[in-house]
């Protein structure tokens, strides 16, 4: 590389050193189920039912693999669907209760799918401020206007409607957010779309698997298959497998496939993750214990770290400054749990956190030996934590 580059990405190594905002992908997991050194205890990732590695669901990719080999090879529009798309959509209406789906290769292209497709020349997008990035992005690629109302206040929507009236609108949120793990007041923000007309997408990337017994908050509340909710999910995190799913209306369905550059543009979903997430949603369907569960554990991380209970699988413990949080989830590593550090730019609020994801294959002893490590080592670190904090530890 040139010097001029050079000189520009050791500027940008600079400042993310400054502050303190390094991002790192290192090998935190081993790659063997059964292996010979102990894996850490994993409070940090999405599987939040544990299904990456339920039997029922590698069994189901595993079959998939070597009836239709390792890629989808095309577009889904060329020859890359394939019958376990069609199963997998299948799927995901029955668990949703929606009427028709379709699978995109990550939940990050479905939401740039559904904002970019449904909104177009003359419409405009409003955002809940804590919106996913794929949300944002989505606004972003629509070329249209789009604003944000603040988080979950029905009142500011409400306004930013009325400011717009005569516009066809679309409403983005999340039904559990991401960082926070707060819920959204889904039945409040419809009523208020309808009031004005406007379409809501909800994103159930963190409520699928973990609401309303495994299916969702949209389904908990009654609003499945309401013509103008459209519902996205990611197969990535309690499904325990990639991929992404819009559901909605047929006719948003065949909309999509006619315009949605993420969906026509990008081959389709790798058959043995499609297979992989068709066995989990038959699973969290079968068995609304897991939810249960997941939620058991996130309850006993919340009460353990003297947080706020979220709605959800993750649990949010804000710390006072970023380098507090990397020094704590660090510490934490080398004693064997993993927790997610979240630090500005990745949180909505500008406040660092640590984000602990409880998981139902967890066992109860498990869950809070490591909250109690969690809560020992991050209490003279939290935000607002004075000397009496300091005296706890
Ligand atoms: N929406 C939300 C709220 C998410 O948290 C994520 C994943 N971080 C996505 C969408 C994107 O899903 P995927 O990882 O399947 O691309």
């Amino acid at each position: 590389m040139s010097g001029v580059w050079d000189d520009w990405l050791a500027e940008r190594a600079a400042l993310r050193a400054e502050r303190g905002t390094e991002r790192f992908d290192a090998v935190l997991r081993l790659a063997h189920p059964e292996g010979r050194l102990r894996e850490p205890l994993d409070l940090a990732s999405n599987d939040y039912l544990g299904l990456s590695r339920d039997e029922r669901v590698v069994g189901a990719a595993h079959a998939a693999l070597d009836r239709f080999g390792a890629g989808a090879t095309a577009s889904r529009l060329v020859t890359g669907t394939l019958p376990v798309h069609r199963d997998l959509e299948a799927a995901l209406c029955r668990l949703t209760g929606q009427p028709s789906a379709l699978a995109f290769s990550t939940g990050y292209a479905a939401n740039l799918g559904a904002l970019t497709a449904l909104s177009g020349r003359g419409a405009e997008i409003l955002l809940d401020a804590h919106a996913h990035a794929s949300l944002h992005d989505g606004a972003r690629l629509s070329r249209g206007p789009y604003a944000t109302f603040a988080h979950n206040d029905v009142d500011d929507l409400d306004r930013q409607l009325a400011a717009r009236e005569g516009s066809r609108v679309v409403v983005a949120v999340e039904s559990i957010y991401s960082v926070l793990g707060d819920r959204a007041p889904l039945r409040d923000l419809l009523r208020t779309c309808r009031r004005h007309d406007a379409l809501l997408v909800v994103d159930e990337a963190h409520g699928i698997g973990v609401a309303g017994a495994g299916r969702g908050l949209v389904h908990e509340l009654g609003l499945a298959g309401e013509p103008d909710v459209v519902v996205t999910v990611t197969l990535s995190k309690a499904l325990g497998s990639q991929g992404g799913v819009v559901l909605a209306p047929a006719a948003v369905r065949s909309h999509l496939v006619n315009t949605a550059r993420s969906f026509i543009f990008d081959t389709g979903l790798a058959p043995a993750a499609a297979a992989a997430a068709a066995a989990a949603a038959d699973v969290v369907l079968a068995d609304p214990s897991l939810a249960e569960r997941v939620r058991a554990h996130a309850r006993t991380i919340s009460s353990t770290c003297g947080i706020e209970p979220a709605a959800g699988a993750v649990q949010s413990l804000p710390m006072a400054d970023p380098a507090a949080a990397v020094a704590v989830a660090l510490e934490l590593r080398r004693r064997g749990v993993l927790v997610g550090c979240f630090r500005p730019p990745s949180v909505p609020d500008g406040v660092p956190r640590l984000r602990i994801t409880a998981r139902a294959d967890l066992s109860d002893a498990d869950v809070l030996e490591a909250s109690r490590l969690v809560a020992r080592l991050a209490a003279a670190d939290r935000l607002g934590a004075g000397p009496r904090a300091l005296e706890a530890v």
